[in-house]
C-alpha cells in the first residue's frame, strides 16, 4: 500500500523500522537511509535482509536527498535523524511532492533555541504542492499534544490549564548517560526554562522550579521545569488555555555531572581551538559519552509521561490525568532500543500509518493536535503504548 523513506539510523528510528515492518499490510516498501550505511545494515540484518532497502544520505545536502527521493519513489518520508535535518529534508520533499513527518522541532546547529517558526513558514508552499508536513509525531511532542486533543473532545468545554509530565525512571547503571542524542538532550535541559501563562512567555533560570510528582507505577519523583516545543502550538491550537508548562525527572547524580560539565565548559557549542585543531565541546563530550543505542540492553525501570489537564466541563471546574508508562526492558525484548526509542519510535509509525490511510490527511504543515485524536488513541493501545486516564 504505501512506499516510505525513513532517514536516520539511530535509537529512534530501529523502532520506527520495527513497527513499520510489524505493520507490513500498510508499509509494502520501506528503504532506510543515513549518514552512516553500517548502521543501516545493522537494523536490516536484524529485521531480515527481504524486509527493508537500505541507502546512504547525507540529509544536510537537499541535493542528495532529491536524488535519493526521486529513485525510491517514496509515497512519505520519515525525517528520524535529527532535528537539525529538518528544513533540508522538508525542502526536499517539497521539490519532490511527497508527504514529510518528523519527531523534534528544527534546531540551528550554532544556536540552543528551537521553534517551530521556520518549519510553519512552509505551510503554503506545501498546500500550493498538496503534500502534507506533519510535526512533531514523537511522545513529546507528539502522543502529548495528541493527549491534549483528547481530553479537549471529549473531557472538557474548555482546558485551563496544562502540564506535562515526564519521567524517565531507567538506571542503566552509568555515571552519567543520556538516553537519547546527547547533543539535543544536553543542549535542551541546559537551557533556560519559559513556560506560557496568561498570554505571554515566562523565562526561568535553569531548573530554577521544581515540583515533586507521584507517577503511578514508579512513585514521588522531584520533575523541573523546562520549556519544551510542544508549548508552542498548544498555546495557538487550544483554545482558551491561561496557563501550560512542562516538567521532566533528573536524579541529583544526572544534575550534578550536567552543572559541572556546564562550569567547566563542556557544554558549549561554538567552536575553540584544542591544539592546533577545531573542536565543539559538546561534539567532543558526545564522543566520550556512551552511545545512547547501546543504553537499551543495561537499562531497567519505566518511563511515565503523561498531561494533566485542569478546566470546565458543564460549568464544573475538573482536573484529568492521561499518562502513559513503558517499561525499558519491555520495549528492549520487543525492538533491540530502551523506552525513550521505543516511546518516540511507535508514535512516528502510528503517524505514518494514519497519514497513508488518509486517516489524518490535509494539505500543508500541521501539529499532531489539530487532528481527531480518537484514531491516534486508538493505535497506542494497539502498538504497544497503552494510556491510562483518571479525575484527580
Ligand atoms: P540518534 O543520534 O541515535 O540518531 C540520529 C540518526 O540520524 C543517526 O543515525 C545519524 O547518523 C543520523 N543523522 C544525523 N545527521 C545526519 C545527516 N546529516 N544525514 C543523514 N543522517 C544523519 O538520535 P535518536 O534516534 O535518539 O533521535 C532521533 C530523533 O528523535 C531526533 O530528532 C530527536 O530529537 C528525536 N526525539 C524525539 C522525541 C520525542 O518524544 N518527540 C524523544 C527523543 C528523541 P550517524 O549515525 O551517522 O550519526
Amino acid at each position: 500500500m504505501a512506499n516510505i523513506l525513513i532517514i536516520g539510523a539511530g535509537g529512534v528510528s530501529r523502532v520506527v523500522v520495527y513497527k513499520c515492518v510489524q505493520n507490513r499490510d500498510i508499509f509494502t516498501k520501506i528503504t532506510l537511509a543515513s549518514r552512516t550505511l553500517s548502521k543501516c545494515k545493522l537494523i536490516q540484518e536484524e529485521v531480515g535482509k527481504d524486509s527493508i532497502d537500505i541507502a546512504q544520505v547525507d540529509a544536510d545536502c537537499v541535493d542528495e536527498l532529491v536524488t535519493l527521493i526521486e529513485k525510491v519513489k517514496p509515497d512519505m518520508v520519515l525525517n528520524i535523524a535529527l532535528p537539525f535535518q529538518d528544513l533540508t529534508i522538508m525542502e526536499a520533499c517539497l521539490k519532490t511532492s511527497v508527504h514529510y513527518l518528523d519527531t523534534a522541532n528544527y534546531e540551528h546547529p550554532d544556536e540552543a533555541k528551537f521553534e517551530y517558526k521556520e518549519q510553519w513558514a512552509f505551510h503554503q508552499r506545501y498546500k500550493k504542492a498538496e503534500i502534507m508536513a506533519l510535526l512533531g509525531s514523537g511522545f513529546d511532542p507528539g502522543v502529548t499534544n495528541v493527549f491534549c486533543a483528547y481530553l479537549q473532545k471529549h473531557y472538557f468545554d474548555k482546558i485551563e490549564m496544562i502540564d506535562i509530565l515526564d519521567c524517565n525512571d531507567g538506571d542503566h547503571g552509568y555515571a552519567f548517560a543520556t538516553n537519547f542524542n546527547p547533543e539535543i538532550n544536553l543542549r535542551e535541559v541546559s537551557s533556560k526554562g519559559k513556560y506560557w501563562e496568561n498570554g505571554e512567555w515566562i523565562e526561568t533560570k535553569p531548573m530554577e522550579i521544581k515540583i515533586s510528582w507521584d507517577y503511578p507505577q514508579i512513585g514521588k519523583r522531584d520533575s523541573y521545569l523546562l520549556y519544551h516545543e510542544e508549548m508552542e502550538s498548544l498555546v495557538k491550537h487550544i483554545k482558551g488555555l491561561k496557563r501550560v508548562r512542562f516538567f521532566m525527572t533528573f536524579g541529583e547524580s544526572y544534575l550534578t555531572h550536567m552543572k559541572c560539565l556546564e562550569n567547566v565548559g563542556m557544554l558549549g557549542i561554538k567552536e575553540i581551538e584544542h591544539n592546533g585543531q577545531k573542536i565543539i565541546p559538546i561534539q567532543f563530550l558526545k564522543t566520550l559519552l556512551p552511545d545512547p543505542s547501546t543504553l537499551g540492553e543495561r537499562t531497567k525501570g519505566k518511563t511515565n509521561i503523561g498531561v494533566v489537564a485542569t478546566g470546565l466541563k458543564d460549568g464544573v471546574r475538573k482536573k484529568i490525568y492521561i499518562y502513559n508508562v513503558c517499561d525499558h526492558q519491555e520495549a528492549f525484548k520487543e525492538t533491540k532500543a530502551q523506552a525513550v526509542s521505543y516511546t518516540t519510535g511507535v508514535p512516528a509509525m502510528i503517524g505514518a500509518k494514519l497519514m497513508m490511510k488518509n486517516i489524518w490527511m490535509q494539505k500543508g504543515v500541521l501539529n499532531m493536535e489539530q487532528f481527531d485524536p480518537d484514531p491516534f488513541m486508538e493505535e497506542l493501545n494497539i502498538q504497544g503504548l497503552p494510556w491510562f486516564i483518571k479525575e484527580l
